[in-house]
């Protein structure tokens, strides 16, 4: 019986052991992790064709003056998915590594983040090859304002909007938005998001994919009867998700026992002071030595005794090496992808609720949709409305994604992708195919 229950739970998982991810491009993994939920569903076999592949990829190829005078070509992408459910939104990141596959993957991924929280967007994502680690201010500044120009024929605050993504920032969107606008003749603070809030950024921006955390793991504790109250929380990563996330689980009433960053992590069993954990890491630069806590790896706190465990960090940290020894109850990923298809299936057959990425960071993005709102309308929200509203959302998609995953009997990231497709589908059916 058990044996029958665990082959009909493999079946079920998006990707077979045997088929290793690292055997594919991001955009393959993409793609197939689509195939494999939207095979089961009862879709047009168009449709399913359809939301296979980006609508629009724009590679680009520019030059930049540097500060030496030199001149260097540089090499762009954006990539929109899909624009059936609203504008495409996604971030721009700059770093050595972006390749056009994982620009169209991340792209596919932002659908199905945007539309399992029911926010009208679609999914983009671009990049530019570059090291802006190695370049001044003002190469990044020039950069970033002809990468704009050479995409400003397919971006805009009804096509596609941009956010902060990897190496860049509420700077990097305030030229964005300065150079579009310079463009158009008029300001546009809707054509990206993540702005400084001198221009229109939202109040409770920085701490919404947090908060976003925090809600989705309110509602999974209430539908397993896990007392929030003094439920024992591990985060790994102490950058904007993770040490957020601690000061809110903090004051939430949670017991934070561990915290961890690149350099290490901390651990007391009684519950760490996050506020003074927060003071160190500002003073020195890490969470390592903070007060009240013993030394632990990251590996370590990652198979601590604990309820809730939050990656929010780096990709693949639960991997099949060690996801049978996870003890937490439940995982929320605050990081995107840090859970590698070997452990999904492992830790779905322990009963370990894993809530996935798409669903359980979309605070951020849906923040996001909010500035976009309320730069639209030129009205702006008070911090209270914005997080009750960022509430009412992360509630309500908790819920979607929870109820289809325990009426297919499948875990809950193939059940965030079942609602996803499901809404863009509806979308592409009704609007029907032009001509
Ligand atoms: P960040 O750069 O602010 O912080 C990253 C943290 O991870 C840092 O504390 C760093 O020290 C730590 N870290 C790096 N290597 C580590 C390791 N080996 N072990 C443990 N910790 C390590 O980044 P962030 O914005 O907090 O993003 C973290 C994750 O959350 C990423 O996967 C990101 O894509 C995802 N995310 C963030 C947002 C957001 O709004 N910030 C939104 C959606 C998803």
């Amino acid at each position: 019986m058990r044996d029958e229950l665990s082959r009909e739970r493999e079946k079920k998982t998006m990707v077979p052991e045997a088929k290793s991810s690292k055997q594919f491009n991001p955009f393959e993994i993409a793609q197939y992790q689509y195939d494999s939920v939207v095979k089961k569903m009862d879709i047009d076999e168009g449709i399913k064709e359809i939301m296979r592949y980006p609508e629009r990829v724009l590679h680009v190829s520019f030059p930049v003056k540097m500060d030496d005078g030199s001149i260097r070509v540089f090499h762009g992408f954006r990539a929109q998915h899909s624009t059936a459910r609203g504008p495409a939104k996604g971030g721009i990141r700059f770093h050595p590594d972006v390749t056009l596959e994982e620009v169209k993957a991340l792209a596919m991924w932002m659908t199905w983040k945007c539309a399992t929280v029911g926010i009208p967007f679609g999914g983009g994502k671009g990049g530019v090859i570059c090291n802006p680690k190695e370049m001044s201010a003002s190469e990044i500044e020039r950069l970033t304002r002809r990468f704009t120009t050479e995409l400003s024929a397919i971006i805009g605050p009804t096509r596609d909007i941009p956010a902060p993504d990897v190496y860049t920032n509420a700077q990097t969107m305030a030229w964005i938005m300065d150079t579009y606008s310079m463009h158009v003749g008029e300001p546009v603070p809707a054509v990206v998001t993540g702005k400084p809030l001198a221009i229109g950024g939202s109040a409770g921006r920085n701490e919404a994919t947090a908060r976003g955390v925090f809600f989705v793991v309110r509602e999974a504790c209430r539908n397993l009867n896990i007392p929030l109250a003094g439920a024992r929380v591990a985060i790994q990563g102490f950058g904007n998700a993770g040490s957020i996330a601690a000061r809110l689980f903090f004051e939430g009433g949670c017991k934070v026992v561990a915290v961890s960053d690149s350099k290490g992590g901390i651990f007391n069993p009684n519950g760490l002071a996050i506020p003074k954990v927060i003071a160190h890491k500002e003073r020195v630069g890490t969470v390592v030595g903070a007060e009240g806590g013993e030394d632990i790896s990251n590996e370590d706190l990652l198979e601590l005794d604990c309820d809730i465990l939050i990656p929010a960090a780096l990709e693949n940290q639960l991997t099949g090496a060690n996801a049978s020894r996870v003890k937490a109850r439940i995982v929320a990923e605050a990081a995107n992808g840090p859970t590698t298809p070997e452990a999904d299936r492992i830790l779905f057959e322990r009963g370990v609720t894993v809530i996935p990425d798409i669903l359980a960071n979309a605070g951020g993005v849906t923040v996001s949709y909010f500035e976009w709102v309320q730069n639209l309308q030129s009205s702006y929200w008070p911090e209270e409305k914005v997080n009750k509203r960022l509430e009412l959302i992360m509630t309500r998609s908790f819920e979607d994604v929870f109820s289809v995953a325990k009426q297919q009997g499948v875990h809950m990231r193939e059940a965030a992708y079942m609602v996803a497709i499901r809404r863009v589908a509806d979308a592409i059916r009704v609007r029907g195919i032009y001509p």
